[in-house]
C-alpha cells in the first residue's frame, strides 16, 4: 500500500474472490457460475453491429432492460434498479442507508462481501451468529434498528428461510432497510419481490451470474419502492451514470427475451444438485439442505482443506474456506451432471486411496 492510501482505508481486510487459476483446465465449481453458456438469443444480440456501436454511451436509464425485468416480475419499472453486478448494488445500498450512526445487521456464515462493505464506511455491524445447524433463527432479527442483510437462500450453507419469517423481519424494522440478497433464489428458492408493494423497507437484489449465466457481464438487479430505488440512483448519480455498458445492456434484454432458456438450465442443475448430494451423502459426507447451485459438505473421514487440495491435484477446484467454524465443510458448485459425476468419482477415489 501507498504512502498515499487514505488511514480510512489503511486496515481494510478486502473481499478474496475463488480462485482462478490459468495453469491448466479445471472443471470449475467453486465460484458460482453456471457451467452453460449464455442463451442463444443473447450470443445472436450482442452483435458486430452492437459492438460498432460503443462509440455512444450506454442508456443510463437502462429503459429498455427495466422494462423488460419489470414485465417479468409484475412490478413497475420504477420499482427496479440495475448496476454492474449485484455487488455494485449491494455496494450501494450500505453506502446510501448505513453510516457511523445506522449500523447494520448479518449472520456470521453468509457473504463474505457484506462485512467488507461494513469496514469500508466505518459502519457498526451487528454479526449474529446462526445456529448450531447453520439454520438463522428470525427472532434475532428483529426490531434490531438498522440495516438488515440476509441472503435467500444463503451462501454457503444454501439453506433458505420462509416469506413469514421475512415479513416479521420487516414489519420489526419499520424503520430499517431490509434487504434480502436472492442471487441463489433461481435454484428452487421463492422470491420475495412481490412483498414491496406491502413494505416500502424491502430491497431485493438478484443477478444475472447465476441462474442466466452470465458473470461475465457484470449485471445485477434489485426491487423495492420507488423510494428506495431513487436512493440507489442518487448514489449511481453521484459516482458512475453509465454503470452498464452497451452490450451488457443488449444481453439483458435478450437473456430476459429468451427466459425459458434458463429455466430450463436451472432445473437441469437442481438435477445435478440432488444427483451429487444423494452421492455424497452414500460416501459419507454431511450435506446441507441446498436450494442453491452449490453444496456445503463435510466429512468426518477427511478435512476440509485436505479434499479441496486433493481435489485441486485431479483437476476439479471447489471452495474451501478457513473461517474456523465451516473450516471442515467445502463449496461444490454444481455443474453439470457430467461434471457432477467426475467430480463424486474424484471423491470416491480421494476417500478409498486415503483408507488403504
Ligand atoms: N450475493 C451473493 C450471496 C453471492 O454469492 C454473490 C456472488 N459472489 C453475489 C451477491 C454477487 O454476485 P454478482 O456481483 O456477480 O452479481
Amino acid at each position: 500500500m501507498s504512502r498515499y492510501l487514505s488511514s480510512r482505508l489503511a486496515a481494510l481486510d478486502a473481499y478474496t474472490p475463488g480462485e482462478q487459476p490459468r495453469d491448466m483446465q479445471y472443471i470449475k465449481l467453486n465460484t458460482n457460475e453456471s457451467p452453460f453458456p449464455p442463451s442463444p438469443l443473447v450470443l445472436q444480440k450482442v452483435s458486430e453491429a452492437e459492438v460498432s456501436r460503443l462509440n455512444l454511451y450506454p442508456d443510463p436509464e437502462a429503459t429498455a432492460l427495466r422494462g423488460k425485468l419489470a414485465g417479468l416480475y409484475g412490478v413497475k419499472p420504477e420499482n427496479v434498479f440495475v448496476s454492474n453486478g449485484s455487488d455494485d448494488i449491494l455496494n450501494f445500498a450500505f453506502m446510501a442507508f448505513c453510516d457511523k450512526e445506522h449500523g447494520a445487521a448479518f449472520a456470521d456464515i453468509t457473504y463474505g462481501f457484506y462485512p467488507v462493505y461494513g469496514d469500508l464506511y466505518g459502519i457498526d455491524c451487528k454479526v449474529i451468529p446462526l445456529k448450531e445447524d447453520f439454520t438463522l433463527d428470525p427472532m434475532d432479527y428483529h426490531g434490531l434498528g438498522r440495516m438488515v442483510v440476509i441472503a435467500n437462500p444463503n451462501a454457503p450453507t444454501g439453506l433458505s428461510i420462509s416469506e413469514a419469517d421475512i415479513r416479521g423481519i420487516l414489519e420489526s424494522n419499520p424503520d430499517n432497510v431490509v434487504l434480502i440478497d436472492e442471487a441463489y433464489v433461481d435454484f428452487g428458492g421463492r422470491s420475495v419481490c412481490p412483498l414491496i408493494n406491502e413494505y416500502d423497507n424491502l430491497l431485493v437484489v438478484q443477478t444475472y451470474s447465476k441462474s442466466r449465466s452470465m458473470a461475465g457481464a457484470r449485471l445485477g438487479f434489485a426491487f423495492g419502492s420507488p423510494e428506495l430505488i431513487a436512493d440507489l440512483n442518487l448514489i449511481k448519480y453521484s459516482t458512475n451514470p453509465y454503470n452498464i455498458n452497451r452490450l451488457t445492456l443488449i444481453a439483458g434484454e435478450a437473456a430476459i427475451d429468451s427466459n425459458d432458456y434458463f429455466v430450463d438450465n436451472s432445473k437441469k442443475i437442481i438435477e445435478a444438485r440432488e444427483y451429487a448430494a444423494a452421492e455424497l451423502r452414500r460416501l459419507g459426507f454431511a450435506v446441507t439442505d441446498s436450494k442453491a447451485n452449490f453444496l456445503f459438505a463435510k466429512s468426518d473421514l477427511i478435512g476440509g482443506e485436505e479434499l479441496y487440495l486433493e481435489l485441486k491435484k485431479r483437476g476439479i477446484l471447489v471452495r474451501h474456506f478457513s473461517k474456523e467454524r465451516i473450516k471442515d465443510f467445502n463449496r461444490i458448485t454444481v455443474g453439470t451432471m457430467e461434471q457432477m459425476e467426475k467430480f463424486i468419482a474424484a471423491v470416491a477415489e480421494i476417500l478409498e486411496t486415503r483408507n488403504q
